[in-house]
């Protein structure tokens, strides 16, 4: 594991799909839970951090997508942990809908998420935790991202990528794109981050929130 600043880590050796931990008073929240294969290494690297897995007390979703949901069913086997997903996704996530595709021809397959179930949902400005929920759909109908406002930390989940530079998710795997590219505008007006943690590549610790207010001004978002 990485510690990113005071009270937020990441996990190094997941292939797909980052996974945060974030210390609360009462213990600890995870944010997404990348591939199916993910539980063990997770669990793994806490353990040889010397973060106990008695003290994971939520795990907070930002989209049902397979890439940031896969070891939901290993944790929740595992350990005592509360499962919560934004309102919009939670039929997604729950199986009782199949993943919102983009139109077009480069369609994915039809994809039923299988064999999870959220505990709660929460909605757009919720706060779990000190972790503040903000809607952000587009890449997914009910895509949310996190922010903690102590920390200045912005969890974006997929609405931005960050793979060597800051990029827009991909197209084929992204519901709406316009209103991904707003939401990077609400984003880009509503939070000064000083550290931004995406859901697929390495956070950006330097200039965040005018690296944040460049990206959306590129993609015209602002
Ligand atoms: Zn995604």
């Amino acid at each position: 594991m990485k510690k990113l600043t005071d009270g937020i880590w990441t996990f190094t050796k997941l292939r797909v799909g980052r996974v945060y931990l974030v210390e609360e008073a009462d213990g600890y929240t995870l944010i997404d839970a990348s591939l199916p294969n993910a539980g063990k290494t997770i669990l793994a690297e806490m353990a040889a951090a010397g973060l106990a897995q008695e003290r994971i007390k939520r795990l907070l979703i930002t989209h049902a997508h397979p890439d940031h949901v896969g070891a939901v069913p290993a944790l929740v086997a595992a350990t005592n942990v509360e499962v919560i997903v934004p309102e919009g996704e939670r039929a997604a996530f729950d199986g009782e809908a199949a993943i919102a595709r983009a139109p077009g021809l480069l369609k994915p397959p039809r994809t039923v998420l299988q064999g999870m179930k959220a505990d709660r949902t929460v909605a757009d400005g919720e706060l779990i935790g000190t972790l503040q929920a903000i809607a952000t759909p587009g890449h997914a109908p009910g895509h949310l991202s996190y922010w903690h406002p102590d920390k200045r930390v912005l969890f974006t989940g997929d609405v931005i990528f960050h793979t060597r530079t800051m990029r827009l998710p991909y197209k084929p795997l992204t519901v709406d794109m316009a209103m991904n590219v707003r939401s990077i505008g609400r984003l880009a007006q509503t939070v000064e981050p000083q550290m931004l943690c995406f859901g697929h590549g390495q956070p950006i610790a330097d200039n965040a929130t005018e690296q944040l207010q460049t990206f959306a001004r590129k993609v015209g978002a602002i």
